[in-house]
C-alpha cells in the first residue's frame, strides 16, 4: 500500500535563473536524484523538489537585454532548466518556480502568519543605491561605486518590512541544540553557531524599489526581497497552506551548496518558527567542483557543462565520476582527465568487463541460462563474504551520505571478483562433467556478485545497472529490488541471460577530452544550425522563430553550392553519438572525413563503395566534437524526417563528377 510507505522530502536549491546549468548543478541535481533512488529502495514515498527563482533585478535587466519581458524570459528559462533535468534523467518530482501562483499564494501566507505573530514590522532601510542598475549594493560604504557599472554609488533610506531574527538568537541555539543533525557537515555547523552566537540583526524582507517580485498583498509597492521568497518555494511545492494534506512537510532534506547554507540553516527555521510550521529536519551543505583551484563560473570562462559529457561518456559517467571523485561535504577538483580516466579504469574495466566476461561465459558454456551451482569449496564462500561485507560497508555509507565510500566498497567487491577469476581460471577447464560443474559453481558466484553489486549501485548508475540486470536475466526491475531484503544467494538459475549491449565501451583519452571539449565549445557558441542531412535538424530555438518562406535564387546563387560524386571509403559509428557515422569519403581530387546523420537508418558496412552526391565547398565544421569536412545530400522523408541518400544507381559515374 503507497500509503503506508514512510515518506521523505529532499530538496535541491531553487536555482537562480540569470544563466543556465552548468555541472555545478548538475552535481546537486545528481546527489538528489541518487538519494532519492536509494530512499525508493529503503521502501520510502520520495519527493525531490527542484526549481528555479524567477525574481528580482538581476532577473529584470536579464530580460531588459534579451528584449523581452520578464515573464517571457524566466518562461524560457524555466523550459531550459526543466528540459535539461529531463534529457539527463534527473527530473524533479515537483518542478516548482517562484513566479508560479502556487508560490506567490504561499509566500503571502508566510508573512501574514509571520506578521499576525508579531515578527514583522516597518522600518527603513538606508544602503548604496546605483540609480543606474536601480539597485541597492549590498555592502557598499557611502562613497563607494558601484560594482556593476563602476558609478557613484547614492545613499538611499526607503521603507521596508523587516522581519524580527533578532527574537530568534536563543530559539535557534536551542534547536541545534536539540537536533545535532541539522547542520552538516559537522564544520559547518560550528560555522552557524558562531555566527548566530555573535547576535542576529533584523532582516529586511521587502523592497520598494524593485519590480519585479512578489506583492506584499495591500502594501503595494513592496514585494519580497530574495530569501523570504526563494526559500518558501520548498514549502509551495508541496502544498504550501495545504501541506498537511500531502504528508511531506517537514522537509526531510535540504541540499545546498556551502555559500547558502546560513540562509537555511538560520532565516528560514526563523521565518517557520515564526509562523509556528514545523522546521525542516536536515540542511547539507556540499562543497564545490572546482577548476584549477578556482570556482567555476561563466565570467571566467571555466564552466563545465553537463550535456557533453553525458553525450560522449553517458550520464550514469559523469554521475558516478561526481559522487566517486571528492568526499561529499568538501571541495573537490573537476578536471576531464580524471573523467575520462576513471571511466575507463573503473566503469569500462571494471564493472562493464566484469558484466561482459561473466556473461559471456555463461552464454559459451550453458547456453545463455545461469548455471545452478554445484558444491562449493572455500574461495566461494570468501567471494560471498566480499560480497556480503559489500552490502553492509556499501548501504551503511550510503546513509551517511559517504557516497565516495560507498562506491569504494562496492568496487572492492568488483575487484574480488576479478581476482576470482583469475585464479580460478574458468576459460582453461574442459567439458568433463566435473569441469564443467565447476564451472557452474564459479559462473553461478561471478554473476551473483554482480547481481549483488548491481543493486547497491542502482541509485548511482541507474541505466547501466538496468540493462545488466536485463542482461543477467533476473526478474522484475532493478529499481524495485528491496535493498533491506538484499542478501548473497538470490540469484535464479536458469533464468535466461538477455541480448548482450556494451556497457562502457572504451574510449582513448585524448579523444574522449577533445571531443568533450568541441561539444562544449558548440553549446556556449552555438553557430549556424547544422544542415538536415548532415546532422538531425536542431531542436526549436526557444524564441520559437518560423522559419521564413523561402525566396527564389538566382542561378549564380546555385552555382556557390560545389556538389560532386564521392564514394565512401570507410564509415563508423561514433561513440556517444547515436545519429551520426563518421564516414571518408574520395571526392576525387582527396578523401575527406564527413559525418552523417545517417546512422539511424544505415548500416555503416553496407555504405562502403556506395557513391553518392558531396556538398565539397561547406566550411568545415564539428558535429558532436568530431569534425566533418563537406556533407553528404540526403532526402528527408516522412515526418520524422528519415535520411535517403541521393545517389546514381543507373549510371556508372565518375568520382569527383561536378553536380549542375
Ligand atoms: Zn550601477
Amino acid at each position: 500500500m503507497p500509503g503506508d510507505k514512510p515518506k521523505f522530502y529532499l530538496t535541491t536549491p531553487i536555482y537562480y535563473t540569470n544563466g543556465l546549468p552548468h555541472i555545478g548543478h548538475t552535481y546537486t541535481t545528481v546527489i538528489a536524484d541518487a538519494i532519492r533512488r536509494y530512499k525508493r529502495m529503503r521502501g520510502y514515498e520520495v519527493v525531490m523538489t527542484t526549481g528555479t527563482d524567477e525574481h528580482g533585478v538581476n532577473v529584470e535587466r536579464a530580460a531588459q537585454k534579451a528584449g523581452v519581458p520578464e515573464s517571457e524570459y524566466v518562461a524560457r528559462m524555466a523550459v531550459a532548466w526543466k528540459a535539461l533535468w529531463d534529457e539527463l534523467g534527473i527530473p524533479a518530482d515537483e518542478f516548482i518556480r517562484t513566479t508560479d501562483i502556487r508560490h506567490v499564494r504561499t509566500v503571502q501566507w508566510l508573512f501574514k502568519l509571520c506578521r499576525e505573530n508579531g515578527y514583522v514590522y516597518k522600518g527603513n532601510y538606508t544602503g548604496q543605491y546605483c540609480i543606474y542598475d536601480n539597485a541597492f549594493v549590498t555592502d557598499a560604504k557611502p562613497g563607494d561605486n558601484c560594482p556593476d557599472c563602476g558609478r557613484p554609488t547614492e545613499t538611499v533610506t526607503e521603507e521596508n518590512y523587516y522581519f524580527k531574527l533578532s527574537a530568534f538568537q536563543k530559539p535557534l541555539l536551542d534547536f541545534y541544540n536539540k537536533n545535532p543533525n541539522f547542520i552538516q557537515p559537522e564544520t559547518r555547523k560550528n560555522e552557524i553557531i558562531s555566527f548566530v552566537e555573535g547576535g542576529l540583526k533584523d532582516l529586511s524582507i521587502t523592497r520598494t524599489t524593485v519590480r519585479w517580485g512578489i506583492p506584499v498583498p495591500g502594501e503595494e509597492p513592496h514585494v519580497f526581497y530574495v530569501w523570504f521568497d526563494a526559500l518558501t518555494a520548498y514549502l509551495s511545492a508541496v502544498g504550501g497552506p495545504d501541506y498537511e494534506k500531502r504528508g511531506f512537510w517537514p522537509c526531510d532534506l535540504h541540499l545546498v551548496g556551502k555559500d547558502i547554507i546560513r540562509f537555511h540553516t538560520v532565516y528560514w527555521p526563523a521565518f517557520l518558527m515564526a509562523a509556528m510550521l514545523p522546521v525542516p529536519k536536515q540542511v547539507w551543505a556540499h562543497g564545490w567542483f572546482l577548476m584549477d583551484a578556482s570556482k567555476m563560473s561563466k565570467s571566467k570562462g571555466n564552466v563545465v557543462l553537463p550535456r557533453p559529457i553525458a553525450n560522449m561518456l553517458g550520464m550514469d559517467a559523469m554521475r558516478y565520476f561526481l559522487m566517486r571523485e571528492v568526499v561529499f561535504g568538501q571541495d573537490g577538483n573537476f578536471s576531464y582527465d580524471a573523467l575520462v580516466t576513471r571511466y575507463n579504469s573503473d566503469l569500462a574495466n571494471g564493472l562493464g568487463n566484469l558484466a561482459s566476461r561473466t556473461l559471456a561465459m555463461i552464454e559459451k558454456n550453458f547456453g545463455g541460462k545461469i548455471p545452478k551451482p554445484g558444491p562449493r569449496l572455500p574461495q566461494d564462500d570468501v567471494l560471498a563474504k566480499v560480497a556480503s561485507e559489500a552490502v553492509g560497508e556499501a548501504l551503511e555509507r550510503f546513509e551517511r551520505f559517504e557516497f565516495a565510500r560507498s562506491l569504494e566498497a562496492i568496487w572492492a567487491a568488483i575487484a574480488g571478483a576479478d581476482k576470482y577469476l583469475t585464479s580460478e581460471q574458468p576459460w582453461a577447464m574442459g567439458d568433463s562433467e566435473a569441469d564443467m560443474q565447476r564451472k557452474a559453481t564459479i559462473l553461478w558466484t561471478t554473476a551473483e556478485l554482480l547481481r549483488v553489486v548491481t543493486v547497491l549501485a542502482h541509485p548511482v548508475l541507474p541505466d547501466s545497472t538496468a540493462k545488466v540486470w536485463t542482461l543477467l536475466g533476473q526478474p522484475g526491475k532493478v529499481s524495485a529490488v528491496e535493498l533491506d531484503g538484499l542478501r548473497w544467494g538470490q540469484l535464479v538459475a536458469g533464468a535466461q541471460l538477455g541480448k548482450a549491449q556494451a556497457l562502457f565501451p572504451r574510449v582513448d583519452k585524448q579523444e574522449a577530452i577533445e571531443r568533450i571539449e568541441a561539444m562544449a565549445n558548440e553549446e556556449l557558441n552555438p553557430t549556424q544550425p547544422p544542415a538536415p542531412a548532415a546532422a538531425p535538424a536542431p531542436a526549436a530555438t526557444a524564441g520559437g522563430v518560423a522559419a521564413p518562406a523561402p525566396e527564389k535564387i538566382g542561378i549564380e546563387d546555385f552555382t556557390k553550392v560545389e556538389m560532386r560524386v564521392g564514394q565512401i571509403k570507410t564509415a563508423e559509428r561514433i561513440v556517444g553519438a547515436d545519429k551520426l557515422l563518421k564516414l571518408t569519403v574520395d571526392i576525387g581530387t582527396e578523401i575527406r572525413q564527413i559525418c552523417a546523420g545517417i546512422a539511424q537508418f544505415y548500416e555503416p558496412e553496407k555504405l562502403i563503395g556506395r557513391k553518392v552526391a558531396v556538398v565539397v565547398n561547406l566550411a568545415p565544421r564539428k558535429l558532436r566534437g568530431v569534425e566533418s569536412n563537406g556533407m553528404i545530400v540526403a532526402a528527408s522523408v516522412g515526418p520524422e524526417g528519415r535520411p535517403v541518400l541521393a545517389g546514381f544507381p543507373d549510371e556508372d559515374v565518375e568520382i569527383g563528377a561536378r553536380l549542375k
